[in-house]
């Protein structure tokens, strides 16, 4: 069973999360799911923040900055996202270029049921 990540990230914005599906604009290939919390728009994915696919999960989570890599969409290699900072928090992120994504936001259920879970 999903459960959203809570710690002083998410409630330092308010403590409410979603989970979004989030492809590709250009071609609509799906690149990953994400928890987003609190309120706004979506302009970068914080790396502790992807939810899957699991090798996504994996080449973003725990990294140092400089092992990062732009994110590239698979499907039509256009880049979506580069690496960056978050100062504020020192924590690794995505810059997501405007208009390079779709984020469709759905519920657990629609996650489990995505990812062949529960
Ligand atoms: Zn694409």
């Amino acid at each position: 069973m999903f459960k959203f990540k809570k710690d002083k990230y998410s409630s330092s914005r308010g403590g409410r999360s979603a989970l979004l599906d989030i492809s590709c604009q250009h071609c609509g290939n799906h690149i990953c799911f994400y928890q987003k919390d609190g309120p706004g728009e979506l302009k970068r994915m914080y790396c502790d923040r992807i939810v899957a696919p699991e090798e996504l999960v994996q080449r973003y989570k725990g990294k140092n900055y400089s092992e990062l890599a732009p994110l590239n969409c698979e499907n039509c290699k256009r880049q979506l996202a580069v690496p960056m900072i978050y100062e504020k928090e020192k924590r690794n992120a995505l810059r997501l270029f405007v208009g390079a994504v779709n984020k469709q936001k759905i519920t657990i259920k629609e996650y489990e049921k995505m990812t062949n879970q529960g």
